[in-house]
């Protein structure tokens, strides 16, 4: 095993590469003492490396990002997508997030207009959280999921990949 110091990438992030004769073929990363340490197998090329390293700052960086989603992203979110998908149709209470949520990813009040979407999508990518947002914005102005509903709700950008992504989470997590 052959270990370097630590190097920075151009995002600023600090990072070492660990390279692990056991390893045969997995790439992990943790951080430690903010440095992600990616261990790689030996055999991987230089270009493999970069590549590496690449993807695994990727996810750290949009780890950080999803983290960072507040109540206040969630708002200004859903009120940039009623103007833009919308045409300002939907009739927005509240939006925050919620921890009860176990089976739902989203839900929406239609009378008040409070939507309330599940802390488990806070670090997915956000086509996805739109297209969950999208779907309860439309429910303030359509409650049931009639043609007319879908007609609205895929409007969402990337909705049936959304779709794909939420079934496939769903069974996985
Ligand atoms: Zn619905």
């Amino acid at each position: 095993m052959g270990v370097n110091d630590s190097t920075h990438h151009e995002s600023g992030q600090a990072y070492r590469v660990i390279r692990s004769a056991r390893r045969t073929r997995t790439i992990q990363s943790r951080i430690v003492d903010g440095v992600v340490e990616i261990r790689i197998p030996a055999r991987l090329s230089k270009a493999q490396e970069a590549a590496a390293v690449e993807e695994m700052l990727a996810k750290v960086a949009a780890k950080t990002r999803s983290s960072a989603r507040s109540d206040a992203d969630l708002v200004a979110r859903a009120q940039q997508l009623n103007r833009d998908v919308l045409e300002n149709k939907a009739r927005i209470g509240s939006v925050r997030w919620a921890d009860n949520q176990r089976t739902r990813w989203g839900s929406c009040t239609t009378a008040t207009g409070d939507i309330r979407i599940s802390s488990r999508l806070k670090d997915v990518p956000d086509y996805v959280l739109d297209a969950t947002l999208v779907h309860e914005l439309v429910h303030t102005f359509i409650p049931g999921h009639g043609a007319e509903f879908w007609a609205w709700a895929d409007r969402a950008p990337y909705a049936e990949r959304a779709k794909g992504y939420l079934e496939a989470y769903q069974r996985f997590s």
